[in-house]
């Protein structure tokens, strides 16, 4: 009885030749990338010839996901992390130094305001917030050490719009970088690039992935002596994105546009809807209430999100009825699923904030906020009837 093994059981082959193709982009998880010779390898680290050598430092499912936001975003060169929030830290260590200040929209997601905070800081770094809704205000925080403005166009949760326009032409007067977070916004509502921005980041996971099954973030930069720094920091601290995830999220941002219009549509109605059913407020920017309104319309394009918060009465009592009725709306605490999600910003997102401190940004124990979908709006309509009924 023969032991050998045969050739191929331990070397990898490839697929037999077929005349026809696979329509579907490949997924491609090998780690590690074989050259023909040490004078190839030098040509690809040197930059003289393309060619992928080891996955944290770039792999095809990254580059075939970059580039579909690239062409969005209107820019080159765009760079695959794990999660938005490696996109933030690769931005601030890769581009900032200790001593460096850096200014952040008042109302930044969570997380990047703890970046600024309370990581940063250990670094020498300092920082200021400041309302991005005054251009004046960003203006008037501007040290000699400043370096860097962090923003988002839309804010979380109260969904405030920032004056883009004015804090861009500060930024380039001051010669200071200008970061834009445009995950709430997405390139079909906002293009940071074409306002002068300097870096665009996202949080893939959101929208544009849109199905809550895949982690990933993206930045891009004009420069590129900043995309350059912001890639060593990336493959020297590990933040690159897995081929697994930027493979499923390319599937998912396939439909994203579609997506994207269609809970748009959703929004606007649910918001009227909500007013109707007697919220004590809504928050939406379509909505000529809205304390941005006018700036929304003129930088959105009007494109007004599938974002709506609002606010109901009677505490956290209410607010646990309130989502106990309405139990085939997920109650998680994420934005940009193809399914409407609902969240609860004192129990989650701002949970860190004394109840005074909530009050001071307008969210109550009944504030809540509706990542809308792409459901048949009469479902939608129908299941916040039910959570209203129950107050
Ligand atoms: C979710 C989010 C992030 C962080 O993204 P992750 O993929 O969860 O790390 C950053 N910015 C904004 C505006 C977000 O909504």
């Amino acid at each position: 009885m023969s032991k050998d093994i045969p050739d191929n059981l331990v070397r990898r082959t490839a697929f037999p030749h077929s005349v026809s193709r696979a329509v579907v982009t490949p997924l491609q998880p090998s780690v590690v990338y074989a050259s023909p010779d040490p004078d190839t390898l030098d040509s690809q680290y040197d930059g003289t010839a393309f060619g992928y050598t080891y996955s944290r430092e770039g792999h095809p499912n990254a580059t075939v996901l970059a580039q579909k936001i690239d062409a969005m975003e209107g820019c080159e060169g765009g760079l695959i992390t794990s999660t938005g929030m490696s996109a933030v830290t690769a931005v601030m260590l890769g581009l900032l130094q200790q001593g460096d200040h850096v200014i952040g929209g008042n109302q930044l997601y969570g997380r990047s305001l703890r970046m600024l905070t309370q990581e940063l800081p250990r670094y020498g770094i300092t920082h200021s917030l400041a309302d991005p809704t005054d251009a004046n205000a960003i203006e008037a925080a501007i040290t000699p050490a400043t370096q860097m403005i962090l923003v988002e166009v839309v804010s979380n949760p109260t969904l405030r719009v920032a004056d883009m326009d004015g804090i861009a032409k500060i930024a380039k007067a001051h010669g200071l970088i200008l970061v834009v977070d445009n995950t709430f916004t997405t390139p079909r509502a906002y293009r940071p690039f074409d306002i002068g921005a300097d870096v665009v980041i996202h949080s893939i996971t959101k929208l544009l992935s849109g199905h809550s099954d895949a982690m990933l973030g993206y930045v891009a930069a004009k420069a590129p002596e900043h995309r350059e720094a912001i890639e060593g920091t990336i493959v020297t601290l590990g933040l690159s994105g897995s081929p697994y995830d930027a493979w499923m999220a390319e599937r998912g941002m396939m439909s994203f546009h579609l997506r994207y219009d269609r809970a748009e549509e959703n929004a606007a109605i649910l918001a009227d809807h909500l007013a109707d059913l007697g919220a004590k407020r809504v928050l939406y920017p379509g909505r000529p209430d809205h304390p941005d309104h006018n700036r929304a319309g003129a930088l959105l394009g009007p494109r007004f999100g599938n974002m709506v918060s609002f606010e109901i009465e009677g505490g956290r009592a209410a607010a646990n009825a309130f989502t106990r009725a309405m139990p085939d709306m997920a109650f998680a605490p994420t934005l940009g699923d193809i399914g409407t999600t609902v969240s609860h910003a004192a129990s989650s997102s701002h949970r860190g904030l004394t109840p005074e401190g909530r009050a001071e940004l307008g969210m109550s124990e009944g504030f809540f906020r509706v990542s809308v979908g792409v459901e048949d709006i009469s479902l939608l309509k129908d299941e916040f009837a039910k959570g209203f009924a129950a107050l």
